[in-house]
């Protein structure tokens, strides 16, 4: 088997590499970029060659999905000055789970009432809220490509801070606060709002529990998504297995790991 090199992180890989090239681009969204460095396979099968399916519409993106989507419902209501109950947001939640939801699946109902308590947690979180929402899709200078970003959640309290979040569904973990995401957004963040204090948190829904996550070395963080760009631009494909992660990944049996 055929060793290679990448020109982006100089690390050599066992397993062969795609041999295509990818179509020089001014502006990548934030996702590309971490479906590369979680693996640039799968990056060029899922974002260059458009594989979908599989993992899509297994139960837990889909449950993800349904969650994501009540929040970013309930937070275009009160944006438009409506009033939100619960019982409103977990109608909503309902709506959308009989489209998209895991109704088949063996553990419907404990995703369904996990769903239902994070739809909880984020009510409770927004009616202790006393500011607007300002959520919208950034478009951050990396090198001399553009990276965009929606953040999940901007909220401009009555201080005029901006607490913009980045929503997780899963446990609190020591290494969320080292993903490069989070520098990506202090940089949009600043940009956006110069002069102004700006919070960079994580909501976790499982607990209804913000926690800030404070600047670590964001130069080295942003690199990590110009060697993305440089590695996808060079046609550096080459599978990065991981034991945790290959068997739910829809490249499975095509990518040669
Ligand atoms: S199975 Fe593993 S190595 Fe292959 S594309 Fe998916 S994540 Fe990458």
């Amino acid at each position: 088997m055929k060793a290679t090199t990448s020109s982006g992180s100089g690390a050599s890989y066992a397993l062969p590499v795609v041999p295509r090239l990818a179509a020089r681009r001014t502006t990548y969204t934030e996702l590309e970029l971490s479906v590369y460095m979680g693996c640039p396979a799968r990056y060029f099968y899922q974002i260059e060659e458009g594989l979908r399916g599989g993992r899509d519409n297994a139960a837990y993106p889909r449950f993800h999905r349904c969650v994501y989507t009540t929040i970013g419902w309930i937070e275009l209501q009160r944006q438009s000055g409506q009033t939100v109950t619960t019982a409103a947001a977990l109608e909503h939640l309902a709506e959308v789970w009989s489209q998209d939801g895991p109704l088949e699946h063996a553990f419907e109902s404990y995703y369904r009432a996990t769903a239902e308590g994070m739809v909880n947690a984020m009510m409770t979180a927004v009616y202790a809220e006393n500011g607007r929402y300002a959520r919208e899709e950034w478009s951050v200078p990396v090198g001399e490509r553009r990276v965009t970003i929606t953040p999940d959640r901007v909220v401009v309290t009555a201080d005029g801070t901006v607490h913009v979040q980045r929503v997780r569904t899963g446990r609190k973990t020591k290494s969320e606060a080292e993903k490069p995401i989070y520098a990506l957004l202090r940089q949009g963040a600043a940009a956006k709002y110069p002069g102004v204090q700006v919070n960079v948190e994580t909501f976790y829904l499982a607990t209804g529990e913000p926690v800030e996550v404070s600047e670590k070395n964001d130069a080295k963080l942003i690199e990590q998504y110009a060697v993305a760009i440089r590695g996808i631009e060079a046609g550096a494909f080459h599978p990065k297995t991981d034991a945790r992660i290959c068997p739910n990944c829809q490249c499975y049996f095509i990518c040669g790991a």
